[in-house]
């Protein structure tokens, strides 16, 4: 059948003079391709297909999938060009799409004061202080990484830690999470945050209960009255540390990613490296919605969408951060936080102001990108979702919302109806210091049932997808993947699955990092999966994760990463 319909496909398309598209992208005057650059034989290739089958065999040639099957199906594509590699049974996977990551302010961070992995007060004033010692020239001390739960349930970071460290120049320090700023009181002085400042509309200022003096921490919106004030960071500081991140996402198998927040600067860094050809992955990246504008800035985001979705760049989703978090009662929550005075949180944007920016925004066809961690927020992001489909009609754009802490019940079945995607960051969701310490005493029993319900959510037909949030969390995705399966820490952390019922399973936690986040990143057509005619982005890993138990998961290596046809990390020779 095949070789009759061809031509007459071919024909037909010439007949055309070129103009109404030819039936494949290849100029009709170029022959397919019947010699493979690459073929990979012998091994477990979990497809992630339709039906996720399994195959032995994939050939490779000009950067794309040309076949996939058995060993004797690879028999006419192999020539004295072609490198055949035993993969003597390893599993091969489609590459890995993290679709809510911060790859620039992580790369920076991790050459500034990096305070991540470390986990006690003393061992951050250490840390800060040997970096200040070795970087006498710099005007600032910036960097981050740290943790809420290191200064104790209840306790704040406080300046008077930092001015005995560093008094003489400004320390800017963010929380791993990115909510909280901890700072000394040089930082403060240059800001002119006094006792007399009042809280921004989106923020808190912590204070001495007695006085009211700033006490050294800022939440959300009050980041800015200092951050504003510190160097700003120039594109050479930006591709560098995209360059460190990047390294470490092809080295964990991750191929492509959802930027969760970019800036015209950071598209300057991704379209640099991506002329240079060192952008070894595919993003899309999330612009900035500022609360403190309305939809005139969407002609803005139209121009940077214009001028940046070019090569492995797409510039055409827009984040809207719609609360804060939980540990700072930020969170927008539909009932208050226990003992916190009636305290339900922030609401980012007005919920009738949200409705007409997402409803302008899927006009104009860009995706969008909610922050949305409190029950009300997430309701809130629901609701203007549902507003945008009532007035445009369902456009394709496959909005989705990441963080995803607390749904109400009521809620699960909307992500389905509504076509909404359920990001959620699965490394979070098991009984850590967060939730027994800094959640579950807020929000008490009933409402802590509900907390990452990735199954529930999967269980009523809503689509998983799957993202780190690094450098708030690790970026690899085993880690996650196994938490998700586990409901337990990947580190051996708990012993009790948190809401076993909310666990999922092997497939859906590929495919949430797989196939559905390419359908996320609306590139399901190219990626995703091991099929012929997709790209080849693929990856090789040192065992099968269907042969283990799943708390080995997070022991796994990526033995080699390929992104189309490229090898970014690993060698075929040691394969
Ligand atoms: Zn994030």
């Amino acid at each position: 059948m095949h070789s009759l319909y061809r031509p007459l496909c071919r024909t037909a398309a010439i007949a055309a003079a070129l103009t109404l598209g030819a039936c494949s992208e290849r100029p009709v005057d170029m022959p397919e391709p019947r010699i493979a650059d690459i073929v990979l034989q012998n091994g477990s290739i979990y497809t992630v297909d339709a039906t996720r089958s399994w195959a032995e065999s994939v050939a490779i040639a000009n950067g794309r999938i040309i076949q996939v099957g058995a060993e004797e199906d690879m028999q006419g594509l192999i020539g004295p060009s072609t490198q055949v590699v035993d993969l003597d049974g390893r599993m091969v996977l489609p590459g890995f799409q993290d679709v809510h990551i911060h790859p620039i302010g992580g790369g920076i961070e991790a050459s500034a004061c990096n305070l991540n992995g470390l986990t006690t007060v003393e061992q951050y004033v250490d840390a800060i202080a040997t970096y200040a010692r070795e970087n006498p020239d710099e005007e600032w001390i910036t960097g981050g990484g740290w943790l809420m739960s290191a200064f104790g349930p209840g306790a704040n970071a406080s300046r008077k830690l930092l001015d005995e460290i560093v008094p003489d120049r400004p320390v800017f320090l963010t929380s791993t999470d990115g909510h909280s700023a901890w700072v000394n009181s040089k930082a403060l002085e240059i800001a002119g945050i006094t006792a007399a400042t009042e809280d921004p509309e989106d923020g808190i200022i912590d204070r001495e209960p007695e006085t009211g003096e700033p006490l050294g921490s800022l939440q959300e919106g009050a980041i800015y009255l200092v951050s504003r004030h510190a160097p700003v960071i120039d594109l050479e500081t930006r591709t560098s540390g995209l360059q460190y991140s990047i390294d470490m996402l092809n080295d964990y198998g991750i191929t492509s990613i959802q930027d969760a927040n970019v800036d015209e600067e950071d598209l300057k860094a991704y379209r640099a490296l991506d002329e240079r050809g060192e952008l070894s992955l595919r993003v899309v990246g999330s612009q900035w919605w500022s609360r403190a504008g309305g939809t005139e800035q969407i002609e803005g985001f139209k121009a940077l969408r214009d001028q940046y979705s070019i090569g492995r760049v797409r510039a055409t989703t827009v984040k809207i951060m719609q609360d804060g978090v939980m540990e700072n009662y930020t969170a927008a929550m539909l009932e208050p936080y226990l003992g916190q005075g009636g305290k339900r949180g922030i609401p980012m944007v007005e919920p009738q102001a949200l409705k007409a920016a997402v409803a302008a925004l899927d006009a104009e066809d860009f995706q969008v990108h909610f922050h949305a961690i409190g029950d009300a927020a997430i309701r809130q992001s629901l609701d203007a979702v549902e507003q945008a489909l009532a007035q445009n009609g369902n456009r394709g754009n496959r909005h989705h919302i990441s963080h995803l802490e607390l749904i109400d019940p009521d809620d699960i079945p909307r992500f389905r109806e509504l076509g909404v995607v359920a990001n959620f960051q699965p490394l979070w969701a098991f009984a850590d210091e967060y939730i027994t310490e800094l959640t579950v005493p807020f929000i008490g029993p009933d409402r802590s049932q509900w907390l990452y319900p990735i199954a529930s959510v999967h269980r009523s037909g809503g689509m998983i997808a799957f993202g780190s949030d690094w450098s708030v969390s690790t970026a690899n995705p085993f880690d996650q993947m196994e938490t998700a399966i586990t409901r337990m820490g990947s580190g051996g952390e708990t012993a009790e699955p948190f809401l076993p019922e909310q666990r999922i399973d092997l497939p859906l936690a590929i495919a949430a990092f797989t196939i559905h986040a390419a359908f996320v990143n609306k590139h399901e057509h190219e990626t995703g999966s091991v099929e012929a005619g997709k790209y080849a982005d693929l990856i090789v890993l040192d065992r099968n994760l269907f042969a283990i138990e799943p708390t080995e998961i997070s022991d796994t290596q990526v033995l080699l990463t390929m992104v189309e046809g490229q090898i970014v990390h690993g060698d075929l020779a040691s394969l």
